[in-house]
């Protein structure tokens, strides 16, 4: 077995990236623009180099959450179109236009603020208004005829992009998205009436696309999950899943020691595991620390020597522990896959999801920074 080169780290193929990048405008056609979201530091695959990775592969847009992250990829060089969709605070707005950021503006009065600041920097500002069509988080609930009226007023502004993102959008059992949709496209509709025509409308995330929602694709879908490999399950009657991707990342962690233990023996914090007869137990070199949900104690499993191994006793801050029962030759500093695949055996993050009662996106967000990312 190969010899560990960290304690714990996480192999991310930016070819995988690529291909998942194309899987996706595939399904949607060349008529449509697809905007990358790599906010939250690309879901902790690591947004400088898996946005250097889709800008050469022809992405034109990328979306981030704040200021914060979208200026980080410009100091990296990244010089396609950047969208910050998570609101801004005063605090940021000079940092948006000076670094060629297209900021997301979730209410009116914010649109005559920013043309305030765009005619005391003399710069043309384009912007996108997100409408609240129903999921009760960010963006204006304003009937259209305030709309144009606050779009109309701002003259100094360029109105590029009209947007709305969906709460329920793979659960077929529920009708929030179609009322969603009906919303969004009738407010469309009535600022093109009114001569207001952005050049961009989007409301598509992973979801909408893998299933099938195309009455929502408008000509811009947003994709984060889809391009690190993952689409979640839906709810209820939904089409078949469009999309083939395949997740990026696999996460390692380092066998710190191996040892017997008689039965009787109590594993770890609180004893929450007493061994039922000789056992063989390794210690993993990862942790809640490293992000490994708490959640899995007594109930995850990792893959060692090719099967999987549960994970025994309490996941703790720095170390694991798991049963190597079944792999007598397993020694220090060999290699165990926490999230991938060895062989036939596959673990991702969604089986790791449900197993501690969280989301995989959680899962794939909490892999924290002490893991050491490795780029193939
Ligand atoms: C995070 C986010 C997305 C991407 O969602 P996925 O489900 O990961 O595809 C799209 N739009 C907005 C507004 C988001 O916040």
């Amino acid at each position: 077995m190969a010899t560990s080169p960290y304690r714990s780290w996480a192999e991310v193929s930016l070819d995988q990236i690529a291909a998942n990048f194309r899987a996706v405008r595939e399904v949607v056609g060349p008529t449509i623009e697809v905007m990358p979201v790599v906010k939250a530091d690309a879901y902790r695959h690591g947004a400088v180099p898996v946005s250097q990775r889709l800008q050469k592969e022809g992405a034109r847009w990328l979306a981030v959450s704040n200021v914060e992250e979208g200026v980080a990829l410009r100091d990296a060089g990244i010089r396609t179109r950047i969208l910050v969709m998570a609101d801004f605070l005063p605090v940021g707005r000079l940092a948006l236009i000076e670094h060629n950021l297209t900021p997301v503006l979730h209410g009116l009065a914010d649109v005559s603020e920013l043309e305030a600041l765009a005619l005391r920097t003399g710069k043309p500002v384009r912007y996108h208004l997100k409408v609240d069509s129903g999921m009760g988080r960010l963006g204006t609930r304003c009937p259209s005829r305030e709309i144009i009226e606050a779009v109309s007023r701002a003259r100094a502004l360029e109105l590029e992009g009209l947007m709305t993102h969906f709460a329920s959008v793979s659960d077929f059992t529920s009708r929030q998205t179609e009322e969603q949709v009906a919303c969004f496209s009738q407010i469309c509709s009535d600022l093109r009436q009114a001569g207001i025509a952005p050049a961009l409308c989007h409301a598509s995330s992973t979801g909408a696309i893998a299933y099938d929602r195309r009455e929502a694709w408008h000509n811009m879908v947003r994709p984060g999950h889809a391009v690190y490999g993952y689409t979640s399950p839906a709810r209820g009657p939904a089409p078949l899943n469009l999309l083939s991707v395949k997740p990026v990342m696999s996460w390692k962690a380092a066998v710190l020691t191996v040892k017997d233990v008689p039965a009787g023996a109590l594993i770890g914090y609180g004893g929450m595991f007493r061994a039922p007869r000789p056992m063989r137990i390794a210690v993993l070199a990862v942790g809640y620390a490293d992000g490994l949900p708490h959640r899995l104690s007594n109930r995850g499993k990792v893959i060692a020597c090719g099967r999987l191994a549960p994970i025994i006793g309490a996941v703790s801050m720095d170390v694991t522990t798991i049963d190597a029962s079944h792999c007598p030759e397993l020694k220090q500093g060999d290699t165990v896959t926490l999230l991938g695949a060895e062989g036939a055996i596959r673990i991702d993050a969604q089986e790791i999801a449900k197993l501690a009662g969280t989301i995989s996106y959680s899962v794939l967000c909490g892999i924290s920074s002490r893991v050491k990312r490795v780029y193939l």
